[in-house]
């Protein structure tokens, strides 16, 4: 128990993916500028469900997923000064670097070559991490983020992967005024594509596979809709997009021609979305038209977290969250939808008071 072990519910093979049992651990030790945060609510991020179904080769049993952390700040470390006990504190997919290299000094820690992934990464004492479907996380203060007030803790906690992963390629990558973003792939990542290139002051249009997202991409705040399925859907939009984040998470059927030709000269193609088949075929021909460029972005930096929350709060952004109370059912239900896409369009556990001490 709490403060020597931790629990949450585990899944104990690829073949029992959906049928997660309690399962007991002990964390690293505590250091100095660590944070023990006892878990209140936590997204359920489509990362979680490659992990359990074994999809991208996960070999480490049992693990604990979850990378959308939102709790209580209950111990705290004696070098921490940007976190207290009581504080509401949020943790994401990353939970340590190495913090010393140049990658980690330019504010790029996300692409350090030791980074520890929230769960099933391994730190340099060889503990390895569990995620946010426990009791309790601990966490380096770094990587712990205190949440504005006015966000709420249900609607904020997918915000911590999937919100970051589209904001920071979306920034980074010029979405504001006076751009034509696409968003592709409207699930989690993908319907906080919407929101933040909207919150940004872009003009911003969903590519989904069929029409069954347009009333709720619109209702979110997309500018147009485009469907994949349709015929010639790319017509009346070669070459008009800045950019295209690409948030699918199968690369089954996924023609990447016709989304590159519709962006401008030079134009971007970030793909976030992290496939397990083999991924996207390119040919040299397929960039040339347009000279576009094609490349990736993993989660975002501290400092763009902070920013993201902030501007959450400020422009009142709302995701789009189902809750389903934390249990072994309730964990096993949400991974199943995710994994039929059956979600509008992040749930978020809660209740856990009622699971944990
Ligand atoms: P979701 O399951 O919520 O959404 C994925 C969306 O991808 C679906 O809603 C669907 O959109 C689309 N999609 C699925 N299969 C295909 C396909 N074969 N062709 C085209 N589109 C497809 O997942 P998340 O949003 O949580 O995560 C998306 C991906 O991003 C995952 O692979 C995840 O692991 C990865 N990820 C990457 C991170 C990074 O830092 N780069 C961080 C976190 C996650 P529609 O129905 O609209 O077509
Ligand atoms: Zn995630």
């Amino acid at each position: 128990m709490y403060p020597e072990t931790f629990e949450g519910f585990a899944a104990h093979s690829a073949e029992e993916w959906n049928k997660p049992k309690r399962h007991e651990f002990t964390p690293k030790p505590f250091g100095d500028r660590d944070i023990d945060v006892k878990i209140v609510a936590c997204g359920v991020c489509g990362s979680d469900v490659h992990t359990v179904t074994g999809g991208w080769g996960n070999k480490n049993w049992p693990i604990i997923p979850g990378h959308e952390i939102i709790g209580e700040a209950v111990r705290v470390g004696p070098k921490v000064t940007s976190v207290k006990v009581g504080d509401r504190v949020g943790v994401g997919a990353q939970i340590f670097s190495c913090m010393e290299c140049p990658t980690c000094k330019e504010g790029n820690e996300t692409y350090c070559p030791d980074w520890v992934d929230t769960y099933g990464g391994f730190y340099p004492d060889g503990t390895m991490t569990m995620g946010g479907y426990s009791s309790h996380i601990r966490a380096h203060e770094h990587y712990t983020f205190p949440i504005p007030d006015a966000l709420d803790t249900n609607l904020t906690a997918p915000m911590l992967c999937a919100g970051l992963t589209a904001y920071s390629p979306l920034v980074r990558n010029g979405a504001g005024p006076g751009k034509k973003i696409g968003i592709v792939g409207i699930g989690g990542i993908g319907h906080f594509g919407i929101l933040f290139s909207k919150a940004l002051g872009a003009e911003t249009w969903a590519i989904s596979r069929t029409d069954s997202k347009k009333a709720d991409s619109l209702a979110m705040g997309a500018d147009g809709f485009l469907a994949t399925a349709d015929k010639d859907w790319t017509a009346g939009h070669k070459m008009t997009f800045d950019m295209i984040l690409c948030t699918a998470s199968g690369s089954d059927g996924f023609d990447l021609a016709p989304y590159l030709s519709l962006l401008r000269v030079h134009g971007k193609f970030i793909a976030v979305g992290l496939p397990e088949e083999e991924g996207w075929k390119v040919s040299p021909q397929a960039l040339l038209k347009n000279g576009c460029l094609i490349g990736s972005s993993h989660l975002g930096n501290r400092e763009e977290m902070l920013a993201m929350l902030q501007l959450a709060a400020d422009k009142g952004v709302k995701s789009w969250v189902e809750t389903i109370p934390i249990s072994e059912e309730g964990v096993g239900k949400a991974l199943t939808r995710l994994h039929s896409n059956d979600v509008k369009y992040r749930f978020t556990l809660t209740d856990y008071n009622k699971q944990f001490e």
